[in-house]
C-alpha cells in the first residue's frame, strides 16, 4: 500500500471533503478532570482538553505537539477510551467510539492501538516477548493456535528484531528494542490506526531516528494512520504529514508540515520552532525563551490562553478579553487575532 509523502496538503479541517475522507474524525473533544478541593469546597476542574477537533485520513500521520501538560496525551487516551471523555465525538471508520458498549469497544480496539513512551511499563515483566505479542492474536482469534509462533516470528522480523528474541523477557532489552517490541505488539492485531504517545522521547537521538524510520516504513507497507504525540517539532517534522500545535488544552495552529514549519502563524508555534536545531549552518535562528510557566489548566487565563507569555508586538487589551478562534491564514489555521503579522523565528529572536 502506498503512503502519503510527509508535507503533502490535506483538506482544511472540518471541511465536508475532509469528513468524508477521514479515518478518524474528532469533534469538540473535552476532557476535564475533577480534582478534590480543600475544606469541602469543590476545586475547579482541570481542563486538560478544551474543545479539540481534527481529522486523520487513511495512511496519514497527524502530529500533536506542545509542552508537557498541554493535554496532548489526554487527547490520545480519550479517543481510545482508555479514559472517558467529558463530551465531544470521535468517529472512527464511521463508528461513534464514545457510544460503544464494552464488547463493541473491545472489538474496535483491534483497529485502534497505542504505543507508549515507556513500553516497559506496558509489558508484563513475567511474560516472554513472544507471549506478549501473541496475546492480542489469541484474544481476537486472528490465527489458529499452531500458526501463532510463526506470526510472532514474522512480526519480530518486521520490526527489525531476531525472531529468537521471542523466548526472552522485557528486561533483557535496550530501550530502543523494547519500543520495537511495543510496536510489534500493536501490529499483531492488524490495526488501521495507532496513537504513538511520545514513542521516541526517552530514546537517544540515533535510536530515535531508527524508530521513526521503522514507523514510516510500516506506514508505507501497511497503510497505517498515526496520531503522533510529541513535545518536539524536530521529531515530528521527519514523520508528520500535518501538525497540530496544542496549548492549554486547545489546538492553536494546524497545517501541512512544510507549510506550518516554513510559515508559522501563531506565536507559540514560532517559539517551538525556534528551539529546533537548524540543519543549515548558514541559516540563523535565535531561540525564543517564553516567559513564565504554562498557566494552570484549572485556571486558564481569560481571552487568548497564550496572552500571559506572548511576545507578539501587536498584543493588546483585546488579547486579554477576546478568545481568538481558529481561522485559515496563509496556508494554515491559527488562533491569533494578529496572525497576519506574527514575527517569524528569525525576526522574533532578534526582537
Ligand atoms: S491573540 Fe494576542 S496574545 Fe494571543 S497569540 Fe495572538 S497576539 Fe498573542
Amino acid at each position: 500500500m502506498s503512503s502519503i509523502p510527509p508535507g503533502s496538503r490535506f483538506p482544511v479541517p472540518g471541511s465536508a471533503q475532509n469528513q468524508r475522507d477521514s479515518l478518524l474524525s474528532v469533534r469538540d473533544l473535552i476532557k476535564h478532570y475533577q480534582s478534590g478541593g480543600l475544606f469541602g469546597r469543590a476545586a475547579p476542574p482541570v481542563r486538560a482538553v478544551d474543545g479539540v477537533s481534527f481529522e486523520v485520513a487513511p495512511g496519514e500521520t497527524l502530529a500533536l505537539v506542545g509542552e508537557s501538560g498541554c493535554g496532548k496525551s489526554s487527547v490520545g487516551r480519550t479517543i481510545l477510551r482508555l479514559q472517558e471523555p467529558t463530551s465531544g465525538q470521535a468517529l472512527f471508520e464511521g463508528v461513534d467510539v464514545f457510544s460503544l458498549d464494552r464488547a463493541a469497544l473491545r472489538a474496535l480496539r483491534r483497529r485502534m492501538q497505542i504505543i507508549f513512551q515507556d513500553p516497559y511499563s506496558s509489558l508484563n515483566p513475567r511474560m516472554t516477548v513472544g507471549s506478549a505479542i501473541a496475546e492480542g492474536i489469541e484474544i481476537h482469534h486472528l490465527a489458529p493456535r499452531q500458526e501463532i509462533p510463526a506470526r510472532v516470528s514474522a512480526l519480530l522480523e518486521e520490526v527489525g528484531l531476531d525472531p529468537a528474541y521471542a523466548r526472552r523477557y522485557p528486561h533483557e532489552f535496550s530501550g530502543g528494542q523494547r519500543q520495537r517490541i511495543g510496536i510489534a505488539r500493536a501490529l499483531a492485531v492488524q490495526p488501521a490506526f495507532i496513537v504513538c504517545d511520545e514513542p521516541v522521547s526517552a530514546l537517544d537521538v540515533s535510536v530515535q531516528a531508527q524508530v521513526l524510520n521503522l514507523l514510516s516504513d510500516l506506514q508505507q507497507h501497511r497503510g497505517l494512520s498515526y496520531l503522533f504525540i510529541a513535545h518536539d517539532l524536530a521529531v515530528v517534522r521527519q514523520i508528520a504529514h500535518r501538525i497540530a500545535v496544542m496549548y492549554l488544552g486547545r489546538i492553536v495552529e494546524e497545517g501541512a508540515t512544510g507549510q506550518l514549519l516554513s510559515n508559522p502563524r501563531h506565536p507559540y508555534t514560532v517559539a517551538l520552532l525556534s528551539a529546533v536545531p537548524e540543519p543549515d549552518p548558514g541559516a540563523r535562528r535565535s531561540r525564543i525563551v517564553l516567559g513564565g510557566d504554562l498557566p494552570s489548566p484549572s485556571n486558564p487565563p481569560p481571552g487568548c490562553p497564550f496572552h500571559t507569555r506572548c511576545f507578539h508586538p501587536l498584543k493588546n487589551e483585546r488579547c486579554r478579553t477576546e478568545v481568538p478562534l481558529l481561522r485559515p491564514i496563509q496556508g494554515t489555521v491559527a488562533a491569533c487575532h494578529y496572525a497576519e503579522s506574527t514575527p517569524q523565528p528569525e525576526q522574533a529572536g532578534a526582537a
